[in-house]
């Protein structure tokens, strides 16, 4: 019998098979996966081979793994060398942003993105809050739109509070399994209640918020949404992905707009910092690429090999 990973706590596994039953499941000895042995290799979204031991729920076995489309990691606090499978099979990532209450930076959209570049796996922007914003925001979420999806990718605005872009969003979660991130206060667990039939995740108070954002270490979980017959991956307390494999020569494959232009530059080695005939400098100057999403790439660049990166 086969069954999905809904969620992984280490040495338990939720999964569900096709019948819509819930089982708590182990693995069974060693599972061997992409050359990799381990002994936890196991990640939401897995698409999982489950034997039963006797017929006590307790006897689900997990006995074997189907091979991933995709999957997404990041590198453990502890050890740099070593990597977490936060979750896999995913067809589409969705960063819940914002432009005010708190401000998501633009270096955090850009390496969001350039994550979903190198794992292939499409992204979208989602901008919450739009309740609060004024003039200056609504004037910079114009800005941002038009740079994005210039770029190829879908920028949204949205209100969770007043219900507001609710549909968009839901159309392009449709049969789809989605990866949400977003970093703390952005409202993401407020828009995953709102979607989720019968969800309700703990939120953080407004009096209460701070504006740091509050650690809080747990595991990636899916969820259904039978309306739509999609499915969802909340992510809390992962605040970015594994970027760390990424070689400074290779950064501009992962911006599109600047992938398209690589083969113009002079030097096939070209960091396109001050290297002469440069294409992508040249595209920046004639605003063939936007000088924010240059900036960032100049600054993503320079903190490649760096500790905390
Ligand atoms: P998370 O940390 O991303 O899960 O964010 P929460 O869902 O806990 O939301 C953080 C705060 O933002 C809470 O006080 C929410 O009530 C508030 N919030 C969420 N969505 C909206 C929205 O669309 N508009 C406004 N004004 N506040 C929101
Ligand atoms: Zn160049």
């Amino acid at each position: 019998m086969y069954a999905l990973v809904y969620k992984s706590t280490g040495s338990w596994y939720t999964v569900k098979t096709e019948d819509g039953k819930r089982w708590n499941a182990r693995t069974k000895g060693i599972l061997k996966i992409d050359g990799i042995t381990s002994t936890n290799p196991i990640a939401v979204g897995d698409r999982v081979k489950l034997e039963f031991e006797d017929t006590e729920e307790e006897g689900a076995m997990i006995t074997d793994i189907v091979k991933r489309n995709n999957y997404i990691n990041r590198r453990s606090p502890a050890n740099k060398y070593q990597h977490h499978i936060i979750a896999a099979n995913l067809d589409q990532s969705m960063l819940i942003a914002t432009l005010k209450d708190p401000k998501t930076s633009q270096g955090f959209i850009d390496r969001f993105l350039i994550a979903g570049e190198a794992y292939h796996i499409p992204s979208i922007i989602v901008f919450n809050k739009s309740d609060l914003y004024r003039k200056k925001e609504l004037d910079l979420f114009e800005e941002r739109r038009e740079m994005y999806e210039r770029i190829g990718y879908k920028v949204l605005n949205i209100s969770v509070q007043n219900r507001t872009g609710m549909e968009e969003v839901e159309a392009l979660l449709r049969n789809k399994t989605t990866l949400f991130s977003g970093h703390s206060g952005v409202g993401k667990s407020s828009f995953i209640n709102a979607i989720v039939p019968g969800m309700s995740l703990k939120t953080q108070d407004v009096s209460g918020w701070s504006g740091k954002g509050i650690h809080t270490t747990t595991f990636a979980e899916m969820f259904d949404l039978p309306a739509l017959s999609a499915r969802i991956i909340d992510t809390p307390g992962i605040r970015e992905f594994g970027l760390v494999d990424i070689p400074k020569q290779e950064l501009s494959h992962y911006f599109p707009e600047m992938r398209s232009r690589l083969n113009d530059c002079q030097f096939n080695n070209c960091l396109h910092i001050n290297e002469p005939g440069c294409a992508i400098k040249q595209a920046v100057e004639e605003g063939g690429i936007s000088m924010d999403r240059y900036v960032s790439y100049c600054m993503i660049l320079d903190s490649i090999g760096r500790k905390e990166y």
